[in-house]
């Protein structure tokens, strides 16, 4: 067997009996795996993967065990330790094992705490990147998490704190106050909570925002529209999670930027949403 079967030639690394690659899967888009997710799928024997990796990519990897360690149907979730233990069990037995999770395992993806209960097991690990729905899911949506003429920061949130309850952690007036654009993880739940808490800090109801559900798969939904309206509008469109909501001027870039709907003839609604007036190549 080969392991670079569909790579270009580089000097991949080998997976090695023992080791655990923790890796990111990115968004949903097959395309969006970068080539070490790639290579790692075409070695492994056994793939860990949640319940946001699509389960397509694990066609990749044929000759591995699959073995599904999340949330989905109703059943209870895997627990965070058991997981991490399984792990452990795995490179113990000596298997090449593939933890995949999705979009990057280090951005709210406890990546880091099972990386680290390996590492205190003395199991070696190699960490792979992953394309964050938080950029790329925007991306896909013609929303650009920075803009020059928009933001010169962005604060990336998660709408669950630990005990997966509230939002009520965050310092959500310091947010408010010091980010021109938030982007907000897991946020459905508790989005009527987090546009109130926002929008007493200061930010104006009429501000635009962009829900973005399963971005990059075939059933991406995006709905615009504003802080005051965001909870209304998420419920009379169906919308459900996995959603990303992005809070902030660089939403109105999709008037220019909707790149999927272009691509299916509609033309731009907009070619100047921020209302700059001139050409935007301007140095
Ligand atoms: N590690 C992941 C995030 C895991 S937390 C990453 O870097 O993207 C799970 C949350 O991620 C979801 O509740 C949702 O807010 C977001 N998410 C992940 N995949 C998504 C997708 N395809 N579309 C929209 N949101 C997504």
């Amino acid at each position: 067997m080969t392991t670079t079967r569909h790579l270009p030639p580089h000097a991949w690394p080998i997976m090695q009996p023992g080791w655990v690659w923790l890796c990111g899967a990115g968004p949903g888009d097959p395309g969006l795996l970068t080539l070490h997710a790639a290579n790692a799928l075409g070695q492994a024997d056994v793939v860990i993967y949640d319940a946001l990796v699509q389960e397509q990519i694990l066609d990749w990897a044929p000759q591995a065990t699959h073995i599904y360690a999340g949330k989905r149907g109703g059943k209870p979730s895997a627990k965070q330790r058991d997981i991490s233990l399984r792990l452990v069990d795995l490179a113990r037995e000596g298997k090449k094992v593939l933890r995949l999770k999705g979009g990057d395992p280090f951005v709210f993806g406890r990546g880091g705490e099972e990386a680290q209960t390996l590492v205190q097991h003395g199991v070696p690990v190699r960490i792979i990147p992953g394309i964050s729905a938080g950029i790329g899911g925007l991306a896909y949506a013609g929303i650009p998490v920075t803009h020059r003429d928009v933001n010169q920061s962005v604060t990336f949130v998660t709408g669950h704190d630990q005990s997966g309850n509230t939002p009520g952690s965050l310092d959500w007036d310091s947010i408010s106050k010091g980010s021109q654009v938030i982007v907000i993880y897991m946020g459905m739940k508790h989005i009527q909570q987090i546009a109130t808490k926002l929008m007493d800090a200061g930010r104006p109801a009429a501000e635009p925002v962009a829900v973005v559900t399963t971005a990059t798969t075939d059933q991406q939904a995006v709905l615009e529209t504003t802080l005051g309206a965001v909870t209304a509008d998420i419920a009379a469109a169906g919308l459900a999670p996995p959603a990303i909501i992005c809070v902030g001027q660089s939403v109105l870039m999709r008037q220019v930027l909707d790149w999927q709907g272009m691509a299916k003839g509609e033309a731009p609604r907009n070619l100047d949403p921020l209302g700059r007036g001139r050409p935007a190549e301007s140095a």
